[in-house]
């Protein structure tokens, strides 16, 4: 059977990686607090796979001989566990439904291709039987991406690029590298570093999400002030489509009409399977720090971002918490280490006889890469900024904590699920002019909410992903649902809030989790009714049959 390694089925990341709270002493004061939940008490355990019924697997002797033919037997696999790790990708509505073993419609058959002719030959076979093919990466999707449609009567095939995870090329007078799509995060960077070169893209799923992934949901990595978004870092692709492939060469620009390239970027499966990309890759730079910053409050740290996107400094990191994730980052603190010693009563007393409410304070994290001079250049640049908004360096202990810290963050989702509560997330991108308001709208309406349902919520936001012309905001909400009523229900109505003042206040649906399933009841809102019905004669054209991934985007 095949060697490639899978997320938990009910959960984020693997096995043995959990979220603790027990060397966090703040911690559960402060969820206590918030949302009302006794850490003390102990929490519930995820089931055990025994305990859910898994739909036995529809797939035909027929195309079943023809996928065993393309790939070998060896990889192809009905077996259930593969089946439901591939159902779902990691979004809130994904794991409540996995943990509840609701499972209408499960792949029939994990197919694991070595290269792109098995890819085609899978591809073939799969829409001449007129079944379903879902294209798979690491699963980290958290828009409901690759979950088949539950009335879906066809035979399903879920796709693994998992084995094409080889970095084929590197054009070193070009700074391109050709990857193929199954590649994850670490692969990919490992195979790179070794050479001397890097991606540079690092979403905070970077251990479990692939490049195809990442091109596919239009991702944006942590580091995109610098590297871009993964639709600026993609320069050429190839996809498997129904009987031929879509070639497109790296180029560093060109005028060919509507972009194929952009098509592809965000196509979500639906254009077919990405099989290998040219992205760009970078010198590993000499020098990387991360140094944090606090402000006063939140409309400082915003001008300050603001100021500094528009300055001859060009960080690879612009972030700034609000003073909600300020608290909960602080409330995260280990208690050997801290985020800071600095962070700490001394000083926080210093500022309050300076005459901060240290209620409102917001913590900001700025990263710098490259040579000594440039970096200290552009230190002292966002430095000056950073002063005239009134704001105060840190250090580099908290950004280095910040660092640290990213991947293990997502294992809280878990831990919340485990104690019958519910912490998610929604992002999106506005011009700067627009971003206070999107801000103050979104916590406005998802308090509302938390109103109308009679639950303590908590949200909470950072700024990160800066341009030109606005940034990306980050909200992070976390309740704990009435027993007596709908768990999903409630989860919706806060959900649902979040994302329509986005669209209200003149953001979009999503920065860079993709439209999916979650996000496709506002895709008109954000492109119109024109530019929608543009998006559906694509995918008509592409895919007649709607074989490919129907059900996700529109
Ligand atoms: P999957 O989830 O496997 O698939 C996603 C979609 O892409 C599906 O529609 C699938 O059919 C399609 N697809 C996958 N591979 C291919 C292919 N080769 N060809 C065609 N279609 C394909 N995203 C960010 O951008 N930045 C972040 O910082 C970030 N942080 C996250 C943190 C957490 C805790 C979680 C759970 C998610 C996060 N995400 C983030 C979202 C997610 O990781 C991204 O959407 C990621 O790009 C998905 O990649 P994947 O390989 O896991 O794709």
């Amino acid at each position: 059977m095949t060697d490639v390694e899978h997320q938990k089925w009910w959960g984020w990341g693997v096995e043995g990686i959990a979220f603790h709270h027990e060397d966090k002493p703040a911690f559960a004061g402060f969820v206590l607090d918030k949302v009302g939940i006794d850490l003390t008490q102990p929490g519930g355990e995820p089931p055990t796979f025994d305990e859910i019924a898994v739909p036995a697997s529809r797939l035909g002797d027929d195309l079943g001989a023809r996928l065993r033919a393309a790939v070998g037997d060896h990889q192809v696999s009905t077996d259930d566990m593969l089946r439901v790790v591939h159902t779902y990708g990691k979004g809130m509505r994904d794991l409540v439904r996995v943990r509840a073993g609701d499972l209408p419609r499960v792949p029939d058959a994990v197919v694991y291709p070595a290269n792109e002719d098995e890819v085609r030959a899978v591809v073939d076979a799969t829409v001449a039987a007129d079944a379903v093919l879902i294209p798979f990466g690491g699963g980290s999707n958290i828009s409901g991406s690759l979950t088949p449609q539950p009335r879906e009567e066809r035979t399903i095939i879920s796709l693994d690029l998992g084995r094409m995870n080889r970095v084929l090329e590197i054009d070193e007078s070009s700074g391109l590298a050709r990857i193929q799509a199954g590649g994850l995060g670490p692969d990919i960077e490992e195979q790179l570093t070794t050479r001397g070169w890097t991606m540079g893209h690092q979403p905070d799923s970077f251990k479990h999400s692939t490049l195809g992934g990442w091109i596919a949901t239009r991702s944006s990595g942590m580091q995109s002030d610098k590297y871009g978004d993964i639709a600026d870092i993609t320069r050429g692709l190839r996809v498997v489509l129904p009987g031929k492939v879509v070639e497109l060469r790296p180029l560093p620009s060109t005028s060919t009409g509507p972009s194929v390239r952009e098509m592809i970027i965000g196509s979500e499966g639906r254009l077919g399977v990405i099989t290998e990309a040219w992205v760009n890759v970078h010198r590993v730079p000499e020098n990387r720090d991360v140094i944090a910053y606090l402000f006063p409050n939140w409309a400082a740290g915003l001008a300050a971002m603001a100021e500094i996107s528009t300055s001859d400094a060009a960080p690879t990191i612009t972030r700034v918490s609000d003073a909600n994730e300020t608290a909960f980052s602080l409330a995260t603190r280990k208690a050997s280490k801290g985020i800071s010693g600095k962070v700490g009563e001394g000083l926080f007393e210093v500022l309050r006889r300076r005459g901060w409410d240290l209620e409102k304070v917001c913590i900001s994290y700025i990263g710098y890469e490259g040579g000594a001079g440039k970096v200290r250049t552009e230190k002292s640049i966002v430095g000056k900024v950073i002063g005239k908004h009134g704001g105060i360096r840190l250090g580099r202990g908290p950004g280095a904590m910040y660092d640290q810290k990213k991947f293990d963050t997502p294992y809280i989702r878990d831990f919340l699920l485990d104690r019958g509560a519910i912490g998610d997330v929604s992002e999106t991108a506005a011009p700067w002019s627009k971003l206070g308001q999107v801000y103050t709208t979104t916590v406005r309406a998802a308090r509302a909410k938390f109103t109308e349902l009679g639950v303590p919520g908590f949200i909470m936001c950072h700024l990160s992903h800066s341009y030109h012309s606005g940034a990306c905001l980050y909200f992070t909400f976390a309740f704990p649902p009435n027993p007596d009523a709908d768990f999903l229900g409630q989860y919706d109505v806060v959900k649902t809030a979040i994302q329509q003042s986005f669209i209200d206040a003149g953001g979009t649906l999503s920065h860079h989790h993709g439209v999916g399933t979650d996000h496709a009841p506002w895709l008109e809102g954000d492109i119109s009714e024109a530019g929608t019905d543009l998006m559906v004669g694509l995918l008509r054209a592409a895919d007649p049959g709607r074989n490919l991934n129907p059900g996700t985007l529109i």
